[in-house]
């Protein structure tokens, strides 16, 4: 029986793998087309300055509509496009496309900045700071309101290397944001030598203090002023609730981001947020069409 019940156990689990090869086969091959086949776009979810809740930028989320396959989220495709070496493509675009709904905005006298997330094998690209400089040059944006989103991960690497690239790439005059801090493995020394200018509080720290009702917030309190003492400016991700809005504002956190202000949106429905705004009315109601 043992043996048999073993033998079954290896059989499913062999089952499970074929089939998550398969599909990372299928991604694959799919997601090769996916450019040309405009099945890629933007979303993007608005920053807002606390507490005044005024959007001052946006996060630019990759978005795969396929048609068969249906929405593929970015955890699982950007992984395949890694591994694959396809990123380096779809970052191109990925960038080229938000320098070019930045450039609208500006164009139309909105005061925002667009942050773009970055692989790791993209800043490792030979020359990546100069097809930056290039993109901004081509579309006419002023490097100052672009922001590159690098994560932990990129960290992992080789430190005098990240170092070389983070600082080539800040040389043209972009900020750089350290993405999801907090989660994993982080490390605040990383903080000190890393040459960056906003830090991003992972949301599993911002939703820290729902778990301990009453009590204040202490990591993120701890790493709001870690931040600010380093002289970075501090970004709560993921906030989702008026308490997690309040204990992050009584942290002295003055950017957020998450659902409790809007999820990532077409470009024309976070236009029609920031034209409210400038107009002085009431900003329209965000969609709830995500997650
Ligand atoms: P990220 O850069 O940390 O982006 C934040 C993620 O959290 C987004 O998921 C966003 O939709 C989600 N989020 C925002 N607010 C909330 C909230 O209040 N609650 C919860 N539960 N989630 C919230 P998304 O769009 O699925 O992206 C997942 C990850 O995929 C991103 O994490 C980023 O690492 C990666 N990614 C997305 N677009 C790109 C891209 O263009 N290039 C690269 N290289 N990576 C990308
Ligand atoms: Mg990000
Ligand atoms: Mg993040
Ligand atoms: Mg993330």
């Amino acid at each position: 029986y043992a043996k048999q019940r073993g033998k079954n156990r290896v059989e499913r689990y062999q089952a499970r793998y074929d089939e998550l090869l398969r599909r990372r086969g299928t991604l694959e091959s799919e997601l090769r087309h996916a450019i040309d086949r405009q099945q890629l776009r933007l979303v993007f979810q608005p920053v807002v300055a606390l507490p005044s809740m005024r959007p001052v930028g946006a996060e630019a989320l990759l978005r795969w509509h396929h048609p068969t396959l249906g929405a593929v989220r970015p955890d699982e495709f950007i992984p395949v496009a890694e591994e694959s070496g396809l990123i380096n493509r779809i970052g191109s675009w990925v960038l080229a496309e938000a320098c070019k709904q930045l450039a609208d905005w500006l164009a139309k006298g909105h005061d925002v900045w667009v942050s773009v997330n970055l692989s790791p094998k993209e800043l490792h690209a030979a020359d990546y700071a100069g097809q930056v400089a290039d993109v901004l040059a081509e579309h006419g944006v002023p490097a100052q309101r672009l922001v590159l989103e690098v994560t932990e991960h990129a960290v992992a690497t080789d430190m005098e290397e990240l170092i070389g690239r983070l600082t080539a790439l800040r040389a043209t005059g972009v900020r750089i944001a350290l993405d999801d801090f907090g989660a994993g493995y982080s490390s605040l020394s990383h903080l000190r030598t890393l040459p960056v200018d906003i830090l991003k509080i992972d949301r599993l720290l911002v939703a820290e203090p729902e778990s301990r009702t009453g009590e204040a917030a202490p990591l993120v309190d701890v790493v709001v002023r870690l931040g600010h003492r380093l002289g970075l400016e501090v970004l709560a991700e993921g906030i989702g609730t008026l308490a997690q809005r309040a204990a992050v504002e009584e942290a002295g956190c003055r950017l957020g981001q998450g659902s409790l202000f809007g999820w990532g949106v077409p470009a024309e429905h976070l236009e029609a947020q920031l034209h409210g705004l400038r107009s002085g009315t009431r900003p329209a109601p965000q969609p709830r069409n995500e997650p």
